[in-house]
């Protein structure tokens, strides 16, 4: 059984240029400490050959896409299918990032499509689910993220369920500086591992790796990371500066 693991998954989301990226991964990959975390690194589609270069060999570090397409192949004129990914040793693709169910309208059963399209080809998904601020505003967030998992992993076999990553995402803090409290986070991933729990079980539950994603910087990170069950962190913008990103990855107490 995979068992529950630290990570810390930097999303560059559409941000460097080529030649910006290959400055960025060389300073991190040059600069990262041994360590009993996971570093993925999720980079734009033109940098994920680079960048799994740069990373192959280092101990501990991981390559993701930020999306993939559920085809296996076809006319689907700018999309990537996991297929593809999987040809270049990706090993971890982001699903259901808000800004892709924001912006590219992507609904729970079309998360569901993708998920099983990372997982036949080998890869792991990082499902991402939260709520807007209206939804924390009356209280339903709850509701809200067991309704995202039920609808777009609990298809999923056991087997197959234990190769996800969760990332806890409250929308409002995606980007605006504004944190989840570390007590907020935790209620959040606890209930996330009790839902989890009444589906496959207490030994899955535990297995399961649960990130926090949302204005997490070196600042924050090591009190949220305290959390019992916060396992490690998504970050979006600490994630382009390596100092940054280093300082997080080495705020697990
Ligand atoms: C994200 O996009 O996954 C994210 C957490 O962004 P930020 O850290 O910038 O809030």
């Amino acid at each position: 059984m995979i068992q529950r693991q630290r990570i810390v998954a930097g999303n560059w989301k559409m941000n460097k240029s080529y030649v910006e990226g290959r400055e960025l991964v060389k300073e991190i990959s040059d600069r990262l400490q041994p360590t009993d975390t996971m570093v993925i690194l999720a980079p734009p589609f033109i940098h994920l050959n680079n960048v799994g270069n740069n990373i192959r060999g280092v101990a501990n570090m991981f390559l993701a896409a930020q999306n993939c397409h559920w085809a296996e192949s076809g006319a689907y004129t700018g999309e990537i299918s996991a297929r593809m990914l999987e040809s270049i040793e990706v090993q971890y693709v982001i699903i259901g990032h808000s800004e892709r169910r924001e912006y590219f309208l992507e609904t729970d059963e079309i998360l569901a499509k993708k998920i099983d399209a990372v997982l036949a080809h080998n890869m792991r998904p990082i499902f991402c689910c939260g709520e807007k601020l209206e939804v924390r505003e009356a209280g339903t967030q709850e509701q809200l993220v067991e309704e995202q998992l039920r609808k777009a992993l609990f298809h999923l076999s056991p087997e197959a369920f234990q190769k996800v990553v969760i990332a806890y995402e409250p929308v409002w803090a995606i980007g605006t500086g504004k944190t989840a409290s570390p007590q907020q986070a935790q209620d959040m991933h606890a209930f996330i591992r009790s839902v989890i729990a009444g589906q496959y079980g207490d030994e899955a539950a535990q297995a399961t790796s649960i990130l926090y994603g949302g204005s997490c910087n070196p600042s924050n990170a090591r009190e949220l990371f305290g959390q019992a069950d916060v396992d490690g962190g998504l970050i979006g913008g600490a994630s382009l500066k390596a100092d940054d990103f280093l300082a997080i990855v080495n705020s697990f107490s």
